[in-house]
């Protein structure tokens, strides 16, 4: 039976990026080698690394004056390299949910943090509006995408002060203005990558400001120098990153990787907004996220969870459990996923509404 994968990260990766990358895995760039086993320093993987960097370049528009790293440890690292390398004494965060307060955490161990807003009196369904940034902080840092709440913020913010984001579950999947950035990052295993490896877009100029000292694989400074191979990156899943980057490019950029996207979230939250069984955990349309879309069963059907579930897994639908704080059910919708397995999931919905 055909999977419909609606895992929440590692997540579904496009045909195109797996077919690729397992004739990689067996013979790389006719050298004979697998990608698994080939040095990093030879011409075949730089030439890898330098494509993927590019390709990032053109399919973000990422202007002059910026560096795009790929590098280990997850967004999870990124929670603690952001601070270490750019906050001085004082930063502001968002706090919109899981991925917030851990990023919120980490910034604690280098300086004071000002938490601007937070939606946690909703258990995160909503993105606070008209909080204020201080002037007098290092940066506003700010997770774009709620992975595990379903909630997204899709406007670059206007601040005042450097802007980070945490863009891990929706990077390509709508334009980004990076100008208004001093940092972005990303876990690959979302939207672009097997897990391994984080996509990093850093502003040269906010670099070797923040007056410590830093260690050499914490310093942003020594993967830019290094180009990313300060040491052995991880060769397979830039490998596959790169096939994802070109497939993206191919399917016409950016822009239409959106388009897509916003029809793919729409057939899902009409239904949700018309099926008697079901229900949105997200209130205002406007901070539904596109990618990662959060529902529940509705007052007095929730005894019926774990029938769909098990009626969802019958249509060959995967990975649609919602996390652990939140219950329900989520669909992750990421530029992967065809708009096929949405209408397998509505339809699904309408067969148990009709039933039930
Ligand atoms: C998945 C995710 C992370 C954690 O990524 P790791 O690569 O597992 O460290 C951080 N932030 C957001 C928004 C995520 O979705």
């Amino acid at each position: 039976m055909k999977k419909h994968n609606f895992y929440a990260g590692p997540s579904i990766l496009s045909e195109f990026t797996k077919e690729e990358t397992a004739k990689a895995v067996m013979d790389f760039a006719g050298t004979g080698l697998s990608v698994m086993e080939v040095s990093h320093r030879s011409k075949e993987f730089q030439a890898v690394m330098d494509e993927a960097v590019a390709l990032v370049k053109e399919l973000l528009e990422v202007p002059e004056g910026y560096e795009v790293l790929f590098l280990q440890g997850g967004a999870s690292m990124q929670f603690c390299m952001a601070p270490f390398n750019l906050m001085k004494k004082k930063a502001a965060y968002l706090n919109t949910g899981a991925w917030s307060k851990k990023a919120i955490k980490e910034a604690k161990f280098f300086g004071e943090v000002v938490e601007v807003a937070s939606s946690a009196d909703a258990n995160f369904n909503y993105i606070p509006k008209g909080y204020k940034v201080p002037s007098d902080v290092d940066y506003f840092h700010y997770t774009s995408n709620n992975t595990i709440f379903g909630t997204e913020i899709f406007e670059d913010p206007d601040v005042d002060v450097p802007l980070i984001a945490d863009m891990s579950s929706d990077i390509f999947s709508r334009p980004i203005d990076i100008s208004k950035y001093d940092l972005i990052y990303a876990g690959a295993q979302k939207n672009l990558a097997p897990a391994g490896v984080a996509l990093v877009i850093v502003k040269k100029d906010a670099l070797g400001k923040a007056g410590r000292e830093i260690p050499t694989m914490l310093n942003y400074q020594t993967h830019v120098d290094g180009g990313s191979m300060f040491n052995t990156p991880p060769c397979i899943a830039v490998y596959a990153a790169l096939q994802t980057l070109k497939w993206y490019k191919q399917r016409g950029g950016i822009a239409a990787m959106q388009k897509d996207n916003i029809e793919k979230a729409k057939i899902l939250y009409d239904e949700l907004d018309r099926n008697k069984l079901f229900n949105a955990v997200v209130p205002d349309p406007a901070d539904r996220s596109v990618m990662n879309i959060c529902f529940v069963m509705t007052e007095g059907k929730e005894n019926l969870q774990d029938d769909f579930l098990a009626f969802a897994g019958t249509k060959g639908i995967v990975g649609i459990k919602g996390h652990r704080s939140v219950g329900g059910f989520r669909a992750s919708t990421y530029n992967a996923l065809p708009k096929e397995s949405i209408q397998v999931l509505v339809d699904a919905m309408k067969e148990f509404e009709s039933k039930h």
